[in-house]
């Protein structure tokens, strides 16, 4: 059970495209669940010239309220000061309003920082609010930072000593919204908490893993940004090499932030780093072209007609700890993909001696649906009923995707943990540097080799050098 919880938000970024769709949300969540109450306060920051009643309504449009008057109260702890990052008259300002908003509700000094907007703002920011005191003394002071986290190790470092010159690494939440997400925690459960899974979680029984995060959307309005990141940067570093993590890591000493951290650092570190050559052959990268109706990439808004930018990423990697050096990891991203979906499986070694000499043995699935079904399952053969012998495959439905409805937002989620001061799924500045690390290396063989992009059509499952990725090892993707 979540206590109720005292603090003020100050977010930077207030009128941005996350904070309406994202954060105002999850924060009237809380507040309908009672972890926030009278004693909380936001403060909205941004350059446009908002007064607070305005930005009261821009936040409760941005909720869906059955009770509008449940939604009016809430929005009534929220604040807008016109602010711009580099002036430092602006922070003397934001401390007068945020000393005030402290008293009318009895908050006791807590104070959240929440960087909504873009990091090369970051080190900026968190310079004013030490140099012009807006951090207390007699409460907590957390920061939240988005992503990207960098572009690259050198940028990524440059920026956590910008932040960490300022804020201890305990109180600096880097945000990886799949951390927030229901069927991720669940894999702690599937692994730590049955002997089943615990036992076969390893190298004589795994034969691969496939992770993909497929997007049905293309670049849509962040086209600017996308253009200088590509699915590598936007996908691979954070959101898939944290799933990595959570698969591979061993088992926590105790289910405690401290623990959980050491050992997905460890799993992060034991990720293979590959030569030029070998990220040739484990490595594809590609780009949507126009199909079914859709723009290619190159025509979209904003993109260089002659983009080399990557809208698709496969790869095989490897994580060279004592359970899964043999094991490849197969990891896919894209957009303009058939699907919107981010899915799980794990494929068990098959049976060593098939007694049914006559019928194939289906291998033994884990799959778990992240989304959109939010779903667990595994597959296994059973009898078919009646005369003879006959196998059939069947699936186990192990958390059935009816629950969906109860499942809360990501963002919800890791709101209510940085307000508790939990950082469990939160990614520490180790983690984020071995995955730069891995990262780079690709990258680097990519800008070396200046090898022509593979294509894909939009709506397809991407482009086939990802299916010969598997087909080459005797494998193919599952999720089709
Ligand atoms: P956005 O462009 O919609 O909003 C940016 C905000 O920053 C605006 O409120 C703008 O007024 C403010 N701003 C810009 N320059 C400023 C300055 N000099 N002084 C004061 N305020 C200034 O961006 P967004 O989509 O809301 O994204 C915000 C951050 O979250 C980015 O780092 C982005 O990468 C990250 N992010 C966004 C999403 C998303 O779904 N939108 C998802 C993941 C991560």
């Amino acid at each position: 059970m979540r206590t109720k919880q005292q603090a003020l938000f100050i977010i930077f970024g207030g009128t941005g495209d996350l904070a309406k769709r994202k954060l105002y949300p999850a924060l009237f969540e809380l507040y309908r669940k009672g972890i926030l109450s009278e004693h909380f306060a936001v403060i909205g920051t941004a350059r446009r010239p908002w007064s607070d009643v305005h930005y009261q309504t821009v936040v409760q449009n941005s909720v869906s309220a059955d009770d509008q008057q449940q939604a009016n109260e809430f929005s009534k702890h929220f604040y807008y000061q016109s602010h711009n990052v580099n002036d430092t008259e602006h922070y003397v300002t934001l401390k007068k309003l945020a000393e005030r908003l402290d008293q009318k509700f009895q908050i006791g000094g807590n104070r959240l920082f929440y960087l909504a907007m873009s990091p090369r703002f970051f080190g900026t920011i968190a310079g004013h609010l030490k140099s012009q005191k807006i951090v207390t003394a007699d409460g907590y002071n957390r920061m939240i930072v988005e992503k990207p986290f960098g572009r690259d190790f050198k940028s990524a470092n440059e920026l956590n000593r910008a932040i960490g010159q300022y804020f201890a690494e305990k109180d600096v939440f880097r945000i990886d919204h799949y951390l927030g997400k229901e069927m991720v925690q669940n894999i702690f459960a599937l692994r730590f908490g049955n002997n089943i899974f615990r036992s076969l979680w390893n190298s004589r029984y795994i034969d691969n893993i496939q992770i993909t995060l497929s997007e049905a959307l293309g670049v849509e309005e962040r086209a600017g940004y996308y253009e200088t990141a590509g699915a590598l940067r936007d996908m691979v570093q954070n959101h898939i090499l944290q799933i990595v993590s959570l698969l591979t890591m061993n088992m926590p000493a105790s289910y405690s932030e401290t623990d959980i951290r050491r050992e997905k650092i460890c799993a992060l570190k034991a990720l293979k780093i590959y030569q030029p050559q070998e990220v040739k052959q484990n490595f594809v990268r590609a780009q949507y072209v126009a199909a079914n109706g859709l723009k290619g990439y190159r025509q979209e808004d904003q993109i260089d007609p002659k983009s080399q930018t990557e809208t698709f990423v496969a790869g095989k990697i490897f994580v060279e700890n004592e359970n899964f050096s043999n094991v490849p990891i197969y990891i896919r991203t894209g957009k303009r993909l058939q699907t919107k979906a981010t899915r799980i499986d794990i494929i068990f070694k098959a049976v060593p001696g098939n007694i049914f000499t006559t019928q194939q043995l289906a291998d033994n699935i884990l799959t778990i649906k992240v989304e959109p079904e939010g779903e667990i399952s595994l597959q296994v053969n059973t009898k078919k009923v009646g005369q003879g012998y006959q196998l059939q495959q069947q699936q186990l439905n192990l958390f059935p995707a009816d629950k969906l409805q109860l499942i809360p937002e990501a963002y919800e989620k890791l709101l209510a943990d940085a307000l508790s001061g939990d950082a469990t799924n939160f990614t520490h500045w180790e983690e984020v540097a071995y995955s730069w690390k891995f990262v780079d290396a690709v990258r680097h063989a990519w800008d070396q080799q200046r090898a022509a992009l593979a294509t894909y059509s939009c709506g397809s499952m991407g482009p086939k050098q990802a299916d010969q990725l598997l087909s080459a090892d005797g494998r193919h993707w599952i999720f089709n």
